[in-house]
């Protein structure tokens, strides 16, 4: 199965994911993490992507198709994307990228969550930097910051402060919401509220997925 997670900056596509992908034996492939892994290790392509990654603007397209083009030609048959596509032309690249692989996009899990939570969220938003797992501040009142897998210190990303997560979300309106008509004249969109526990997000997204695997 290729799925693509679609929704807004902090709507809890990367928290789902991670539950999905072990469910599901899908590869989760995140253009965020990899973007952050790419400046972390100061590499070229790294170096073109900081600047627009921390005024929340879109990496030019060119470099995003690069870094998504190696994961998936040739490697495993199951994705899960996160936070690509994220304007049509991306969405356009990636339809004739499965077609020359001979794959196909499934389904697009569209995670709805309103402005003033997705705004809350990322605020709270802090992230373990070596094994990229998210968590909110608020569950952390008298207790150290750390990762509860891994134990290292948690820490905010450099984007999410409050005028990128502005910039982000304007981003969000203009190029990835069209995203939702472009799925949806394909019949492949499903809309799930997101504005539940993440526990009862990720059971309402396994319900869709086992009945979409029944019908394969
Ligand atoms: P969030 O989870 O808050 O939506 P991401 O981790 O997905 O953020 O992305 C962080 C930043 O990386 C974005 O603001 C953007 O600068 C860049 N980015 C990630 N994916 C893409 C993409 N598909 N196209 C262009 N830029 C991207
Ligand atoms: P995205 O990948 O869409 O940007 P994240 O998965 O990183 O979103 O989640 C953004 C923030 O919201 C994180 O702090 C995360 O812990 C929190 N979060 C995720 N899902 C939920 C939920 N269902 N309810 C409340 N907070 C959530
Ligand atoms: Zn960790």
């Amino acid at each position: 199965m290729i799925i693509v997670l679609l929704g807004p900056p902090g709507a809890g596509k990367g928290t789902q994911a991670k539950k999905i992908e072990g469910e599901f034996g899908l590869t989760h492939v995140a253009t965020g993490d990899l973007l952050r892994e790419a400046v972390r290790r100061e590499t070229s392509l790294g170096k073109q992507a900081q600047d627009f990654m921390l005024r929340g603007r879109l990496v030019p397209d060119r470099i995003i198709l690069d870094l998504i083009k190696n994961k998936i030609r040739g490697g495993a048959s199951g994705f899960l994307l996160d936070g690509f596509p994220r304007n049509i032309i991306q969405a356009e690249e990636l339809d004739e990228l499965l077609e020359a692989e001979n794959k196909k996009l499934d389904l697009v899990i569209n995670l709805e969550v309103n402005h003033n939570e997705v705004i809350d969220r990322l605020n709270g938003r802090v992230i373990c930097p070596e094994c990229g797992k998210t968590y909110n501040v608020d569950h952390f009142v008298d207790e150290p910051l750390v990762c509860k897998d891994c134990g290292s210190r948690l820490s905010q990303r450099s984007d999410d402060n409050p005028d990128a997560i502005e910039e982000r979300l304007k981003v969000y309106l203009r190029h990835t919401l069209p995203l939702i008509d472009y799925y949806k004249e394909k019949g492949i969109l499903l809309s799930v509220s997101g504005e539940r526990s993440p526990q009862e997000v990720f059971h309402r997204i396994v319900d869709l997925l086992q009945r979409v695997e029944d019908v394969h």
